[in-house]
Order: structure tokens, then sequence, then C-alpha cells
């Protein structure tokens, strides 16, 4: 827990109190930070052309040193003084910015000299988001200034969603909270790198892999893997990948396969852990959360099985409330790759730490 004075103010997004806002954009100004919803996940925000509110954002989350920020902007007018990228490298971004933003997308250019190295962790790039939440932008618009900000959880844990997952987080280490409701998507943007020598997805988010190639004409400019399936041995292409991220307290495990096969097994791990002493926690679908009922376990839906962006605004909540149910192992069931269902497994997937279970016909391995 810091030392500030946290102030908690709610503003309604769809009602915005003008006021509010001017104040939060005072705070910002003069080198504070701010929590504020976007339509992805809380950030935790400062001014970012100070150097030292920048900074004070790493300290606050406890966020390792080479892992960059995310600068928000509220206009692309605002983009010359972010970015100095030319070229091919420049029209893919306004082209980018003309189909995606305001939106849950971040793309990573070459960085403008304005922008403190701090930022972008001595990289020259940089990471630039337009959000379309109506209180970020308002935000970012009344400061005047582009403003860096990472998720507003302490370095590792989920995501915050709601604004009580900030204020578990993020008291006496912010100057305000704003409590602008849930946020719609629940998982980060997508990160677009197109400063490199082919362009690629860094960090998979609601807008896909084909949803950019719509934009970028030439498909051998494009880096078509996956990021999600990244192994542990490839070297991480965005910095932020490396780390065990989203993580609960307790320990998660995936079971993939087919569905009968997932749930016996899941069900015989269930008897196994109980026996041990373990709180056990499920996390399953609307299709399969019945299986689990009555096992002695806390078992959570993220919503439907062919529905992606409902399990996305779900995952990090339900992972916040295992922990707060004092639960000691999530037994976590695949879900369905495509579409928002890569970045709801690439989430899990590093909230497990790479812990997967393969179920079915094959011998079984972890
Ligand atoms: P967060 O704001 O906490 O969601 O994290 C921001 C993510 O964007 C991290 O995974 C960073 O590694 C990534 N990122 C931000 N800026 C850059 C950059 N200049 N180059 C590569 N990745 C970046
Ligand atoms: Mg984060």
């Amino acid at each position: 827990m810091g030392n500030k004075n946290t102030e908690i103010i709610k503003i309604d997004r769809h009602d915005i109190d003008g006021r509010a806002v001017a104040h939060c954009a005072e705070v910002i100004r003069r080198g504070g930070l701010v929590c504020f919803p976007t339509e992805t996940v809380y950030g935790i925000g400062a001014n970012a052309i100070d150097a030292a509110a920048v900074d004070s954002i790493f300290r606050a989350k406890g966020r390792p040193a080479d892992n960059p920020l995310i600068v928000h902007i509220a206009d692309t007018d605002m983009l010359p003084g972010v970015t100095s990228c030319k070229g091919r490298q420049r029209e893919i971004l306004y082209r980018l910015a003309e189909r995606f933003w305001p939106g849950p997308l971040t793309v990573i250019a070459e960085r403008a000299a304005g922008v403190p190295a701090n930022v972008s962790c001595g990289l020259d790039t940089v990471g630039i988001r337009f959000p379309s939440h109506e209180i970020a932008r308002a935000l970012i618009a009344v400061s005047g200034v582009p403003i860096a900000a990472p998720s507003a959880n302490l370095s590792g844990r989920p995501s915050p969603t709601r604004a009580s997952h900030v204020i578990e987080d993020m008291m006496g280490r912010a100057d305000v909270i704003i409590d602008g409701g849930e946020c719609d998507v629940g998982v980060e943007s997508t990160v677009f790198d197109i400063a490199g020598d082919k362009m690629s997805i860094l960090r998979p988010g609601a807008i896909t892999l084909e949803d950019l190639c719509e934009v970028v004409d030439g498909a051998d400019e494009v880096d078509w893997r996956r990021p999600f399936g990244e192994g542990k041995n490839e070297a991480p292409r965005s910095p932020g990948m490396k780390y065990r991220h989203y993580s609960p307290k307790a320990e998660v495990i995936i079971y993939d396969g087919d569905r009968s096969s997932v749930v016996k097994r899941i069900l015989r791990e269930i008897k196994k852990r109980k026996f041990e002493g373990f709180s056990v926690g499920v996390l399953a679908t609307d299709e399969s959360i019945c299986y689990y009922k009555g096992e002695g376990t806390v078992v959570q839906s993220l919503g439907s099985s062919d529905d992606s962006l409902q399990q996305a605004s779900n995952l990090f909540h339900c992972l916040r409330r295992f922990d707060g149910m004092g639960v000691d192992v999530i037994l976590a069931e695949a879900l369905p790759s495509g579409g928002a269902g890569d970045a709801v497994m690439n989430r899990l997937y590093r909230a497990a730490g790479g812990t997967v279970v393969i179920c079915g016909e094959a011998p079984e391995t972890t």
C-alpha cells in the first residue's frame, strides 16, 4: 500500500460531469496519477511528456523497467507529437487509425523526440492508442496532453475491468481513481507493430490479424505467426510478453481437448486436489458448468463456449473472484480459438504460466 491520499471520483460515462473531468485533468497536468476506464481495461495514467510522472507509473505498479507503456491520444491531431514515422509506416498508421480508431488497437511506430525515452524503456518506438471510452477521451482531451497508461493493476496481477479491482490494487498509489463502471471488451488492446521489418501482432486482442490485414494490402509485409502459440523457447517479440502475467494468486492449470475428456480429467483432478486439502476452483463455460456442480468446488462460467466476446469481458473478473474466495488452484477449460478467443486463451496461458494438460485419446502430457 502506498501513502497517497487517493480520491475516488464516480463519473457517468453517458452524462459526463465536466468539472470532475477538469479536476482529474489538472491532476494529470501537475504530474499526478489518474486511474480511468477505457473500453478494454482500466488504465493508470500520467502525462506522457513528463518523464518524472511517467517514472511514477512504474513505481506505483511495481512494473519492470523494461516493459514499455502505451501512449493514449484523443485525436489523430495529437499523432505528430507522439510519432515521427514517415513514408510507408506513416501511410499504414493513418489507414489503421481511419479504420480502427477510436478503438482497442495499439500501434507500435517510431517514437517522436518529444516523448521521453522512459515511456518506451529506451526503445526508439512507441505504442499509441486512441481509446473509444467516453471518459478516457474526455480526460485526454481536457488534459491537452497524451497520457501514458498501462493497465491499472499491480504488476503481474489480472488487469482491472471494474473500479473495485483498481481500488484493490491502487489505493494509496494513485492520486485519483475514476469509477466509470465496467469495461466493455475486458481484455487489453491488440498490439500491432508496424515499425519492424515485417508488421506483426505482439499481443492478440479484440481486433484480429484478419481485421488488420484488410487494411494492410501487401500480405507479404505481415508476419502471420500467432503470438499466443509463442513457446517458452521463442524470444519475446514484445517486452511485456516475457513475464508471467494476468495471474491470480492461485495456481492455474489449463485442460485442452474434447469436452468429455476434459471434464473427466478435471473431475479426477478435483478429487485428488481436495483429498490433498486444497480449495479448488473450476473455470468452465455455460455448456459445461453443470458437470462440476456438487463437487464441493467454486465453479464459475466465462459465458457461452461460442461467445468469445462474452468470455473476454468476464475473464479477469472471474480470476479475481477466485482469489477473493481463497481458492488455491484453478482448473480451467481451454476455449475455442478464433476471433477474440485467441486473446482470451493468450491471457489464460499467461495466467497459467504455460501449464496445459492435453486430454483425450493420446497419452496425457503436461
Ligand atoms: P499494458 O499497458 O499493461 O497493457 O502493457 C502494454 C503492452 O504493450 C506490453 O505488453 C508492452 O510490451 C507493449 N508495448 C508497449 N510499447 C511497446 C513498444 N514500443 N514496443 C513493443 N511493445 C510495446
Ligand atoms: Mg498490463
